[in-house]
């Protein structure tokens, strides 16, 4: 669910800018020409010779640019090709946003893209600091909602922002299709993620201290089981209510039927989401993390767009 990004993969990535005025080089034929003509003394023959020179200049100048403007669509083309017209054209129109701009806009170029109008969350949340060694995103599946740390707007490139964007919304529909998979229950959609989160608290007791201290009583006490079983119980009912409002729109849509390939791979996906591990201290996912189903897929969908827009950008 969390997209950790390494932060030093964020500071290496600063766009270079490009400042004009250092380059005292001139750049177009007519500075070029300009500076020949400087260099000529009042003689007119020199001068003479200097016009020609700079008429030669601009002629070679111009085949030059003929050639590299052709050069340059080759290369275009090339790059173009290997991303589809349809994400092309939503590129194009995030191509000069920046800032929280293309942030939101991104994202709901994605939403569309990924037919999750009405489904996804109607905009993500900044929220929070970033880890330690990273910057966070999360998909939270009983909430419907998408946040990100605040790093995430002001110290990544444009690229990285899409990737995590992208990566998110898969995640929210993995989610939302196992809500939309027959004969998966709302209760058994909650189960899972209380099986991880019961999991998750008794492997790291800091990071959930008021279950720890209860769980340790009703060990000392022999009630484990029975405790457990309350716990798991108290938190399905709680749970399943919060995602029947924050779901309200999915649940009403049409079911995948139970043998369709999307209902299969929401069961497996159900299962995957029960066996998740938490992230460590620093924000960063372990192995184990990164290649539970739901991470691969998430990984994959996020790094392949990103990529693509990286490589967009670049022609
Ligand atoms: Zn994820």
């Amino acid at each position: 669910m969390i997209y950790p990004v390494s932060f030093s993969g964020v500071t290496t990535n600063k766009p270079v800018k490009n400042n004009k005025s250092v380059n005292k080089t001139p750049v177009t034929d007519k500075q070029y020409i300009q500076r020949e003509i400087k260099k000529q003394t009042p003689n007119k023959n020199q001068k003479l010779k200097g016009l020609l020179w700079a008429g030669l200049a601009l002629a070679a100048g111009t085949a030059v640019a003929i050639l590299s403007r052709g050069k340059i669509k080759a290369r275009r083309a090339d790059v173009l090709k290997d991303i589809p017209q349809e994400l092309q054209v939503r590129f194009e129109k995030l191509k000069n946003l920046s800032g929280k701009d293309f942030i939101d806009n991104a994202y709901n170029e994605m939403v569309d893209y990924m037919g999750l109008k009405g489904i996804a969350p109607k905009e993500i949340l900044i929220n929070g600091n970033d880890g330690l060694m990273s910057i966070t995103g999360g998909y939270n599946p009983m909430l419907n909602k998408i946040t990100y740390s605040s790093g995430f707007v002001t110290k990544l490139t444009k690229d990285q922002q899409l990737t995590m964007l992208s990566h998110e919304l898969k995640h929210c529909e993995q989610f939302t299709n196992m809500l939309r998979t027959e004969g998966l229950t709302v209760e058994k959609y909650v189960e899972s993620t209380v099986d991880n989160y019961i999991n998750n608290a008794i492997r790291t007791p800091y990071q959930s201290v008021h279950f720890s201290i209860a769980y340790s009583r009703a060990r000392e006490a022999g009630t484990v089981k029975e405790f457990l079983a309350k716990m798991k119980n108290a938190w399905i009912q709680e749970l399943a209510k919060e995602v029947r409002q924050n779901f309200a729109e999915v649940l009403k849509l049409s079911k995948f039927k139970a043998d369709s390939p999307e209902a299969r791979k929401a069961f497996e996906h159900l299962r995957a989401n029960s066996e998740y591990e938490g992230l460590n201290i620093f924000g960063t996912g372990s192995d184990t993390y990164r290649n539970n189903p739901l991470e691969v897929e998430a990984y994959a969908f996020g790094d392949k767009i990103g990529t693509m827009f990286k490589k967009f950008l670049s022609v």
